[in-house]
């Protein structure tokens, strides 16, 4: 009896084995099936009879064509890959990782083989990766190791028109080594259709131009502008679902807050609805939702049901959600800004551009007629948006790029071939400041220091605070503080339902602190204590997520502090250390208390608060150190902390005299100008 048993169960084992692999086998062959459905496909000899032909190409096809997914693959299946690996940017970190998935998929590897990714923090390639996606940014940091991208057979700037900080750096780079590398193949590929200024750019390149399936999107505006556009979008998504045949929806909101906020606000609003109305998933998707969930917004809607996507700009062209009917657009983004006169930056809620909104509706009419709401009046629309988004360069700072460019031996940026260059004074100003950080000597040439920071994938503000810190002997503490301020995204979390107890859990890790660094650094010691357990994160209202992905970035900080010979010290309880570390990064980043209770900068003088979730928002010391400004209702100090100004005159004598920070006459008397004169 015995005997047979086992037979059979080895038997079923068998069966159960061959049935798993004709389900990945047919799996497979249905993506295979997939993939020849694409717009892209009919194409693919004749690109890469074009990209054999010529040395550059430009690309340009409609948002969902397949130009990310197919266009490596197409590349790889004819052998250049044999020649050096096949590399492809995207502007976001959340589509380079979703995309390798897919292709990983497609391609019938685990990822993280043949086909990975690399993002700021996180490398998922091996020695077996051929198809490499990632970051803009990530391949800039590459030139610093690699300058002519010598294992790489071709390069794939993709969604170049998002115009992206990196990316319009990239453009110059890539142009550069394409002179010299007449091996390498160089593809620009686009979503929108005016191509002509990449091709001019790119020495008259031809261009490729996918022929478009788009189905006609209709297009509703309010008739009264709209006060509440969160409310407004939930209303509008309920009217979907109650009136419209099925059909997913997808709603453009502008960050990770406003997206929970959204979902908890449909999630109320749906559970008193009957079981007669199909069922509503949710799925978000933005920069810091973790991988696992992001595949979410990929999974086909069930029959009867309906699929709500809620996403920021990433899913304007970098990633297609098949089977939108319904695109709900409120028309705003979060961007950054920068005033270059003053050196101030901040991040804010702005109305998008007509080509973006644009954008937005087309996705809505991809595999078949939608409609669009959007969710501002049609006379907004003509008058109010400007045709296209500025690019990036042009409204940012440009300190990270200056010196890694610098890095590069790349001198003279006043002439570096910028496709649109940034204003001279914005150069300037980022000379400026590394200079006085240190990281430029005064003839504009790196020093050792510079290099040094040029070595850390961060803010060179972030940068030199970390190499100062082994001077004040906190760098073990430092390298926490910055793994804890780089995580974006939130640390603390503060449910409604229980904000009391979330409000007395975070009050532990400000006793005693004086200011948001030393918690953040308070938070990540606690954690470590238990020994990194969830559920101590629980029990203090604080991120899991936030915390694992800190851990990460602290154990690359501390590989890199290695590098650049960091000495790893400690002195645990010595808070004005860590603070004067802090300081020694961002002196200009220091405010004055005033007497309305508002703060004014010390450098380039300028009205702001802190922010509501600062430990420190009401205790409102003297002068503080601030780590960002976020413009919402009003400009606000982001982690913030208290200094004693003496640290400053100590640390950035430079920039910052006695007189000037004790004596209050003397703070009036220069009119701007003085005090620009000063920094000078
Ligand atoms: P393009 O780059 O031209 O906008 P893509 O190559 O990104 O087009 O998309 C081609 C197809 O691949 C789309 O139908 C899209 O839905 C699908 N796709 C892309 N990424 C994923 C993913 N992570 N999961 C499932 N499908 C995906
Ligand atoms: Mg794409």
């Amino acid at each position: 009896g015995d005997l047979d048993l086992d037979e059979s169960a080895e038997a079923a084992e068998e069966r159960e084995r061959a049935a798993a692999a004709a389900a990945a086998k047919s799996e497979f062959e249905k993506l295979q099936a997939d993939r020849a459905l694409l717009p892209m496909y009919p194409y693919r000899d004749q690109l890469l009879a074009a990209v054999e032909a010529h040395q550059i190409v430009i690309i340009v096809g409609e948002t969902g064509s397949g130009k990310t997914t197919q266009i490596p693959q197409y590349l790889h299946e004819a052998g250049y890959s044999k020649l050096g690996k096949i590399g492809c940017t995207q502007p976001r970190r959340v589509a380079a990782m979703s995309v390798a998935a897919r292709v990983a998929q497609e391609v019938g590897c685990k990822l993280g083989n043949e086909v990975g990714y690399s993002i700021r923090f996180e490398d998922c390639t091996s020695d077996k990766t051929v198809l490499k996606y990632m970051t803009d940014g990530m391949l800039l940091r590459e030139f610093l190791g690699e300058p002519d991208l010598a294992s790489y057979s071709v390069m794939m700037v993709d969604e170049a028109h998002e115009r992206t900080l990196h990316t319009d750096v990239l453009f110059g780079l890539v142009k550069d080594i394409a002179r010299f590398r007449p091996d390498l193949k160089l593809l620009i590929s686009s979503a929108t259709l005016d191509a002509e200024k990449f091709s001019e750019y790119f020495d008259y390149a031809p261009i490729f131009r996918i022929p478009g399936r788009r189905y006609p999107v209709d297009i509703f505006y309010t008739k009264a502008p709209e006060a509440d556009y969160l409310h407004a979008a939930v209303v509008q998504t309920l009217t979907i679902h109650v009136n419209q045949p099925r059909g997913d929806v997808l709603i453009f909101l502008t960050g990770q807050e406003e997206i929970e906020a959204c979902e908890e606000l449909l999630k109320q609003k749906t559970r008193g609805m009957g079981s007669k109305m199909g069922e509503l998933i949710i799925a978000p998707i933005y920069a810091n939702l973790p991988s696992d969930l992001q595949a979410k917004i990929f999974e086909p809607t069930p029959p009867g049901a309906r699929k709500v996507v809620i996403a920021t700009n990433i899913a304007e062209t970098s990633l297609t959600i098949d089977g939108i009917r319904y695109v709900i657009d409120p028309g705003f983004v979060k961007q950054n800004s920068y005033n270059p006169r003053s050196g101030m930056e901040s991040l804010m809620v702005t109305p998008v551009s007509k080509a973006s909104a644009q954008q937005r509706a087309g996705r809505a009419g991809r595999t078949a007629p939608g409609m669009c709401f959007r969710l501002y009046t049609a006379w907004s629309f003509q008058h109010e948006l400007d045709d296209n988004t500025i690019p990036e360069i042009q409204r940012t700072n440009l300190g990270n790029v200056v010196l890694m460019l610098k890095s590069l031996g790349i001198n003279d940026l006043m002439n570096f071939d910028f496709m649109d260059p940034p204003p001279t004074q914005t150069l300037f100003r980022a000379l400026e400041q590394l200079y006085a950080l240190g990281a430029l000597n005064d003839r504009g040439e790196l020093t050792k220091l510079g290099r040094r920071m040029a070595e850390f994938p961060l803010d060179p503000m972030l940068a030199k605070t970390i190499i100062a810190s082994e001077e004040y002997k906190c760098s073990e503490e430092i390298a926490t503080v910055c793994a804890m301020v780089s995580v974006g995204g939130a640390v603390f979390y503060r449910p409604k339902d229980k904000a009391v107890h979330a409000d007395n859990a975070h009050n532990n890790f400000h006793r005693g602190a004086v200011g948001d660094h030393i918690a953040l650094l308070n938070v990540f010691n606690g954690w470590a204590e238990s020994n990194f357990s969830t559920q101590w994160c629980y029990e203090n209202f604080v991120q899991v997520r936030s915390m694992k992905r800190a851990r990460d970035v602290r154990e690359q900080l501390l590989g890199l502090m290695d590098r650049v010979e960091v000495q790893l010290v400690s002195n645990p309880g010595d808070h004005d250390a860590v603070r004067k570390a802090v300081c020694a990064g961002y002196f200009y980043h220091t405010a004055r208390r005033q007497k309305t209770d508002s703060y004014r900068t010390v450098k380039n003088p300028q009205t702001v608060d802190i922010h509501p979730s600062s430990g420190l928002r009401e205790v409102l010391p003297r002068w503080v150190v601030y780590h960002e400004l976020v413009l919402t209702s009003k400009e606000f100090m982001r982690t913030v902390s208290e200094i004693k100004p003496g640290w400053l005159v100590e640390i950035a004598p430079h920039l910052y005299s006695k007189k000037e920070l004790d004596d209050p006459s003397a703070r009036k008397m220069p009119k701007g100008q003085g005090r620009a004169a000063m920094v000078a």
